[in-house]
């Protein structure tokens, strides 16, 4: 028999989600993530993935992956402190250190492991963490995890940062302190100030720590934010998946030797947790072995981004301030939105609705995710689709 207590629990929580209207449905694909994916029998036009390049289905990977697992297995075994690490993880790691044109890397099983790794590895119950208001949930759990106190700063507004970090120096209390951005934020595409929160750290003796999950192989010829703005020797700690652009699984930790050396000896899931499987290793660096030599995935990238903004916004649409690929289209009021982006399912096109919580209330939008490897006449379906909906529902 099972517990009363969790059945009651479970019950009322499930039942409060349904209420309001927070209850998520996961819909099964059939076939794979690419630019078009099959549900319920029908195709349809995918603008929710965060596969970036189209590199989750490049034949290149897969050949890369089939050829690992025939040569070191479906496993890598066990932990790598523990039984030994695979030179395949070893030349992932220094092939990526060489594209991200830092020190040294750590792999770790996701990106958010990243976050639960790292900032826990440097930072305990005597530091302060300075943190985006709009970061990722992994900052923010990873931040929990580490004990600092967490200090929120208003959405990369520099002022706010400067006099944070100004009080939290001057008031003696904390042995270390650290400043965490998204580099780029995935509900908007804006990208994070940088240059300004490099001064900042500097002013003040911050600690520098950048989750680049989305300007990874997007931003700086695809080696991420810091590449964009040449900050590579002023940051101290840049994250990075390798799940959206890279188009496989897995994360990874970027900085000087030593912050490596220390999140190799102390990090917990490192530590305690298997690394990644052969197939996925190889094929993460068949894809970095792409954005090494081949700049056109990341052009036609951006190219796609522009048609579909540009196109969207010549029909009345606010698609907000995006500076990356990412497109935002809000619509506002909750139910409107979910509205829309039903019709724009029935309608052949895969957007997803994002709303409150995940956004402020009244600024409902549909998000989507332009890549590589779609065609101009799908982008061109989908702003056609977009014109006959928002017709309809009167919202253009
Ligand atoms: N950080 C940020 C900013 C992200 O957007 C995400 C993915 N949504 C992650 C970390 C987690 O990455 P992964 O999916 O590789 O675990």
């Amino acid at each position: 028999m099972s517990s009363q207590a969790l059945d009651q629990f479970l019950n009322s929580s499930i039942e409060e989600l349904k209420t309001k209207g927070l209850y998520n449905v996961i819909d099964t694909l059939q076939g794979a993530n690419g630019p078009v994916i099959r549900i319920d029998g029908r195709s349809l036009i995918n603008l929710s993935s965060n596969n970036y390049l189209g590199l989750a289905t490049d034949h290149r990977l897969i050949e890369a992956s089939i050829k690992a697992a025939q040569t070191y297995g479906a496993g890598a075994g066990a932990v790598r402190t523990i039984n030994g690490t695979m030179d395949l993880h070893v030349e992932l790691e220094e092939k990526l250190a060489r594209f991200k044109k830092t020190e040294a890397i750590i792999v770790y099983q996701s990106g958010f492991n990243c976050n639960m790794a790292a900032i826990s590895a440097v930072m305990d119950q005597h530091d302060a963490i300075l943190s985006d208001e709009l970061n990722h949930a992994s900052i923010i759990d990873g931040c929990r995890l580490s004990r600092a106190k967490v200090i929120r700063f208003k959405h990369s507004d520099m002022n706010d940062l400067r006099q944070q970090a100004k009080e939290a120096k001057e008031s003696g209390q904390y042995r270390k302190i650290m400043v965490i951005t998204d580099g780029v934020f995935s509900m908007d595409g804006d990208i994070a100030k940088l240059p300004e929160i490099v001064n900042i750290a500097e002013e003040f003796d911050l600690i520098t720590y950048v989750d680049d999950a989305h300007g990874s192989g997007v931003l700086g010829a695809g080696a991420g934010t810091v590449k964009h703005f040449e900050l590579s020797d002023r940051i101290d700690f840049q994250i990075g998946t390798l799940s959206k652009a890279i188009g496989v699984v897995g994360g990874y930790v970027a900085g000087k030797k030593q912050l490596i050396e220390w999140l190799k000896l102390r990090s917990r899931p490192f530590l305690f947790s298997t690394s990644l499987p052969p197939a996925v290793i190889a094929s993460c660096s068949a894809s970095v072995d792409i954005l090494m030599n081949d700049q056109e995935l990341i052009e036609k990238l951006w190219e796609n981004g522009n048609h579909l903004k540009n196109g969207l916004s010549l029909l009345g649409y606010d698609v907000g301030q995006s500076e990356t690929p990412i497109t935002p289209c809000i619509i506002g009021d909750e139910v409107t939105t979910q509205q829309f982006s039903k019709r724009l399912y029935e309608e052949g096109v895969y957007a997803k609705a994002i709303l409150f919580p995940t956004v402020p209330k009244g600024t409902g939008r549909i998000r989507n995710m332009p890549t590589a490897a779609h065609t101009r006449e799908m982008l061109d379906q989908v702003i056609s689709v977009y014109e006959n909906v928002g017709k309809e529902m009167k919202l253009i």
